[in-house]
């Protein structure tokens, strides 16, 4: 017998699941033009992309000469060859107009002195293939994404989009009876009352983020629990380059709270305990602005050797004490703000104490350049099935993301993929779904709440967070992924003995954070075993057990996909070249 619940049924053209920057872009596309809704579990506002700091790329050459050539060998060079570059000519070409479409919108961006949008410098963004660094991200001030966001949202409340706000995507349904498989509805669980909604949709775009908490350190907002890649990932699509995640050089100390990469474009310098400048060493031509990977490994190396700072010598130093007080002020205002009050830190005078955090997915939901999810490594794809922004991988970032460039791949593909879906669906007939359709979820819920076993949520995400921070992160091994593994495998037996305590419909976090849990645990399953497969070193995945790039074996992207016995298949596609030949990574 089944709990009673109230169970609503809906009917749209095309669903958008989750109004971050990538949804709320999508939406914008096919706002009337079809039928569409947008289901958020957090409302819009607050999601991630609200938290973005230092801002969106494009060769805008507002300030110095730039081409978007130029941002597309940056792109390549700092995907560590594992980026498609298509895919990258794409969204490098289409930045362009993708921040003039944000100014008409009415962004508040950042101005020059004679009236432009203004451009700092990022990590990995050179002028003329590696000369120097370039001025090509603009920003307004430290809050670009919270500028982004708000702007892409008032444009969805013009044109009158439908939002289901603080409802929960838990399944995604198919049609599985043709051989090309076909979504066909999603069931989504309302936060409020704990009703369940049943939409009945010809289509589906996944924009649903990241999954940066797995990890204990991290820049990651706790609702980062990768619910779309996982969803799917359970019925058997695959995730791309799992293996690859970001970490960022600058989390403040103890909480991996991000410290942005524009105060490094601001002329912040990263310092051991004995006041070096290493990256001098690292990377003599950028300095502080070489990609992300580069500069973690480097303050990993710094640790290792002995010339970390504190009690542990665990952490070196973000010097920002010679910028002049007012570019603090009027550049950086939130992240100095962070530093006091986390640290209780003064950043004009003191310098703060930082260490990698774990950032951003680079691998997801496999998609082609308009957003359609693929379901395999042959380019097959799911039909009305679309995916776009950081919980996909189209893939533009490769091995590693460079600073400002995912703020500039949720615009593009939320684009695209909103306008492809749009197109698809006026050619498409409405699909039947039964009645029952929520059942298999109603029964999971059922389960949870009836269950009487010892183990708490709290504690096996916080054992999941500790492994991967200690095993997975900027430097890996076999025997730490092994380790790993063994953890998580642990941790996923424990999880089936969970009990929760609050049985109540009305806000239950407890409910949803123990269905969040599978999803981290699953993913983080596929990124380990994933990571163990890839014996060589490229962007963000290093194995100290294999330090160099093999791009013989290795140019070529992982599909990870789980089998209807739960056991993981590892899949291989070549990556999609173009006129940059890998070449060794030097800054
Ligand atoms: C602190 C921080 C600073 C950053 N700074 C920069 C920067 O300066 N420049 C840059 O380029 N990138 C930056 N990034 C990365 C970038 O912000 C993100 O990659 C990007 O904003 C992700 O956008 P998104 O639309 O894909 O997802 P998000 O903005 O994370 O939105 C996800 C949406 O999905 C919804 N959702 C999730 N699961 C469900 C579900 N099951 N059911 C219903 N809804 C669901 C959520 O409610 C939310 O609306 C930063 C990231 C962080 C964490």
């Amino acid at each position: 017998m089944l709990l009673s619940v109230k169970v609503h049924y809906h009917s749209y053209d095309a669903i958008i699941v989750g109004a971050g920057g990538a949804g709320l872009r999508a939406a914008i596309e096919v706002a009337g033009k079809v039928k569409t809704a947008v289901i958020t579990k957090l409302y819009p506002t607050r999601s991630h992309t609200g938290a973005a700091q230092g801002g969106m790329c494009a060769a805008l050459a507002n300030v110095e000469e730039d081409y978007w050539e130029w941002h597309a060998f940056d792109t390549v060079k700092g995907s560590d060859y594992l980026g498609d570059q298509p895919a990258i000519d794409i969204m490098c070409k289409e930045a362009i107009d993708a921040v003039i479409d944000l100014e008409h919108f009415g962004m508040a961006f950042s101005r020059t002195a004679d009236g432009h949008i203004d451009q700092r410098r990022f990590g990995g963004h050179t002028r003329n293939h590696g000369e120097a660094p370039v001025r090509r991200s603009c920003y307004a001030a430290d809050r670009t994404g919270h500028m982004i966001l708000q702007t892409l949202f008032q444009q969805c409340v013009a044109r009158d989009v439908k939002f289901f706000n603080e409802f929960q995507v838990f399944d995604i349904l198919f049609d599985d009876t043709s051989q090309q498989r076909k979504v066909v509805g999603v069931v989504a669980y309302e936060l409020a009352t704990g009703d369940l909604h049943v939409f009945a949709t010809k289509a589906v775009l996944l924009a649903t983020g990241g999954y940066g908490k797995m990890f204990k350190i991290s820049s990651n907002a706790h609702t980062l629990t990768g619910d779309g890649p996982a969803l799917l990932f359970q019925k058997s699509i695959p995730m791309q380059d799992i293996e690859f995640f970001q970490f960022h050089p600058t989390g403040i100390y103890g909480f991996g709270i991000l410290l942005s990469e524009a105060a490094r474009g601001e002329g912040g310098i990263l310092r051991n305990v004995l006041g070096e400048r290493f990256m001098d060493r690292v990377a003599p031509t950028v300095k502080d602005l070489a990609p992300r990977d580069m500069v973690s490994r480097a303050i990993h190396a710094e640790i290792v050797a002995g010339r970390g700072a504190g009690p542990e010598k665990d952490y070196v130093f973000l010097d920002l004490t010679h910028l002049p007080p007012e570019q603090i002020d009027s550049k950086l205002p939130d992240i100095s703000d962070f530093a006091r009050t986390y640290l209780g830190i003064e950043p004009k005078t003191q310098q703060i104490p930082i260490q990698p955090t774990a950032h951003y997915a680079m691998g997801g939901i496999p998609t082609n350049v308009d957003a359609e999810v693929l379901a395999d490594e042959t380019g097959a794809t799911v039909l009305g099935l679309y995916a776009a922004g950081e919980c996909a991988c189209v893939s533009v970032h490769g091995a590693n993301r460079l600073g400002t460039n995912s703020l500039l791949d949720i615009v593009v593909f939320g684009r695209r993929g909103g306008k492809k879906m749009a197109q698809y669906v006026l050619e498409t007939d409405h699909p039947e779904i039964t009645k029952d359709a929520h059942i298999p979820f109603q029964q999971r819920i059922d389960e949870l709440k009836n269950a009487n076993g010892q183990e708490k949520v709290a504690i096996i995400r916080a054992e999941l967070q500790e492994t991967m921070t200690k095993n997975a992160s900027v430097v890996r091994t076999h025997d730490s992924l092994e380790e790993a593994l063994g953890v998580i495998e642990d941790l996923s037996k424990r999880y089936l003995n969970i009990s929760i305590d609050d049985k109540g419909n009305v806000f239950n976090y407890d409910l949803l954070e123990a269905l969040e849990l599978e999803h981290l645990l699953e993913l983080a399953r596929a990124m380990v075993v994933s990571a163990q497969a890839r014996t060589e070193s490229r962007g963000a995945h290093w194995r100290d057990d294999f330090p160099t790039r093999d791009d013989v074996n290795w140019m070529k992207h992982t599909l990870t996909t789980k089998k209807p016995d739960g056991t993981l298949r590892l899949a291989y596609k070549p990556v999609v070249g173009g006129k940059y030949p890998p070449m060794e990574r030097k800054y």
